[in-house]
């Protein structure tokens, strides 16, 4: 993988990418690839007391820090958290940053996820990945000359798990926590409405992942389609 590339990670929501691929993120940046974090909704339903206005903001501002870590560009898409949809619209909006952001790789949520924002996110993303290259469907940016190859996070349970790659994320594992901490209102969120903490989730599928590769801290992708030749993870 001499050449620099451009990678994005798509998630759902914010945090998801900081979650599933921080580490991957933060290993690509310190290789000199150029990195980029999408986000299609607001998360602007992800609190108890903060309207969703004022939520949106917050959780902008917080994905924003978290992308700062490591120097990524930010895509923000902003549709409204919960109601994402697979519609032409949405669709569109996809395809304009897919353009926009020209990547050689993309990372996403794997399509059997368990939050109906993560499934479309996934469909999404592959369908417009392939819309991208189409030049009579216009948008604000060009056609993309090539449909990007695709790496699915939250395979945990299926069949494809069988293809998996790691990604050996222990030296930057100070990063991908620090990411995961910019996200402040959602310790608290995910505390009080499902009893869980946000790093103390993470941190044992990292190292389990880690423990299925022989390195203490791991992150998983199963690609879409064939395995590149090459190796395009770190
Ligand atoms: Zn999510």
């Amino acid at each position: 993988m001499d050449k620099k590339m451009r990678v994005l990670a798509v998630g759902a929501h914010p945090d998801d990418i900081e979650i599933r691929c921080g580490g991957t993120l933060a290993r690509y940046a310190e290789m000199g690839h150029h990195v980029m974090m999408g986000y299609a909704t607001n998360g602007n339903k992800g609190h108890r007391t903060i309207p969703p206005d004022e939520l949106a903001q917050i959780r902008e501002k917080e994905s924003r820090a978290a992308a700062a870590v490591i120097g990524a560009e930010v895509f923000w898409l902003n549709f409204p958290d919960a109601e994402l949809f697979y519609d032409k619209e949405t669709r569109l909006a996809f395809v304009d940053m897919i353009r926009q952001a020209r990547p050689d790789l993309i990372i996403t949520h794997w399509r059997e996820a368990y939050h109906p924002d993560h499934m479309a996110t996934s469909e999404l993303v592959c369908g417009a990945s392939y819309i991208s290259t189409v030049p009579h469907v216009k948008t604000d940016h060009p056609p993309c000359a090539a449909v990007p190859m695709i790496y699915y996070f939250e395979v945990d349970f299926t069949v494809e798990s069988a293809a998996a790659e790691y990604v050996d994320v222990s030296a930057v594992y100070e990063k991908k926590r620090q990411m995961l901490a910019c996200h402040a209102s959602q310790f608290e969120w995910l505390r009080e409405n499902h009893g869980v903490d946000l790093a103390e989730r993470m941190i044992p599928r990292d190292r389990s992942y880690g423990a299925q590769c022989g390195v203490a801290y791991a992150e998983r992708f199963v690609p879409r389609g064939f395995r590149p030749k090459e190796r395009l993870l770190p």
